[in-house]
């Protein structure tokens, strides 16, 4: 029997560490397959993907910048991601049919309550941005029955816009970083300000006591939402490493229906984050 064949597809995509995480899971649960990185150009997204499938892969993971052009390719999508716009996860039904998930945002929920036990039920949540990573965590945020869901975002009209999408998912408001009011509970920071090492504009006592926070972003060093967060005496500090993994895991799932330990696979690529 020829070896099942997985890859990510993304652009840039040769730092990816989807491929160690696959490979690892494989290793755990005894499955025999391939999983490799997949670079195409820009306007190379749908050849790519047909190509892959025709020759016989049985599974994609999609990153940045296709998630979207993933979400409209598609021949039918889960409710989850229908909703969350994005796609990173590909695969065949018994048809034939491609189908597209979105694993993100279950990731996320997950690595919070329990890998680290932060409880979402009744507390009040401040997620930072409005971008696709952002769109796509709210409907597994607000399954956990958040008291309040504040999404802030630079751009306050594209909060605003997200929050009147999900209102009918739960208790949601949208503003500018400007108007946020009051104390939360759960930071969660969804824009890519770390990336240039900025920190977005937040007003003192938004962090309330024993609060948690978390920064989508993950590095050798902690970003600097998360040394502010170690200044304001978060009880917890979190990077998105956790979120990484087990996005990775749930894709890991919808193909192999098994579900891997997620533990010693955090733990192996952190040991390789730091090296
Ligand atoms: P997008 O480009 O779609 O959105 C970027 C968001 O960040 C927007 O809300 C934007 O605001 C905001 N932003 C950008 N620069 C600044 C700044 N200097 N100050 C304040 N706000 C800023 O990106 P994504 O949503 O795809 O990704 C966001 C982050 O999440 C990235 O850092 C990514 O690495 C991370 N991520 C992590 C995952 C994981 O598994 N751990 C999975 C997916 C994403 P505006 O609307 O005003 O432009």
């Amino acid at each position: 029997m020829m070896t099942d064949q997985y890859a990510v597809i993304g652009n840039p995509i040769s730092h990816s560490k989807s491929p160690a995480i696959h490979r690892l899971f494989a290793q755990q649960c005894d499955q025999d397959l391939g999983y490799e990185t997949l670079e195409v150009p820009l306007d190379g997204f749908t050849q790519a993907v047909l190509t892959f499938f025709a020759k016989g892969g049985s599974g994609l993971n999609v990153t940045v910048p296709f998630k979207e052009q993933a979400w409209s390719l598609v021949s039918s999508l889960t409710p989850r991601a229908r909703l969350a716009g994005a796609v990173n996860t590909l695969y065949r039904d018994e048809a034939g049919q491609l189908c597209g998930d979105t694993t993100d945002g279950v990731g996320l929920v997950r690595d919070l309550i329990q890998n680290h036990r932060v409880t979402i039920e009744s507390k009040r949540v401040l997620v930072l941005g409005a971008g696709g990573a952002v769109r796509g965590v709210l409907e597994p945020l607000l399954q956990q029955r958040p008291q309040q869901l504040l999404v802030a975002n630079r751009t306050a009209a594209k909060a605003q816009q997200l929050a009147q999408l999900f209102a009918g998912q739960g208790p949601i408001a949208g503003c500018g970083f400007d108007a946020i009011n009051g104390a939360f509970d759960l930071i969660i920071n969804g824009t890519s300000a770390s990336l240039q090492g900025e920190l977005p504009p937040l007003p003192p006592g938004v962090l309330a006591a024993n609060g948690c926070c978390y920064d989508l972003m993950y590095g050798a060093e902690p970003t600097p939402f998360m040394r502010w967060a170690q200044q304001q005496g978060a009880a917890a500090v979190i990077d998105g490493l956790g979120m990484l993994v087990e996005q990775a895991a749930e894709s890991f799932q919808i193909w192999r229906s098994v579900r891997p330990q997620t533990a010693p696979v955090i733990a192996d690529v952190r040991k390789k984050l730091l090296r």
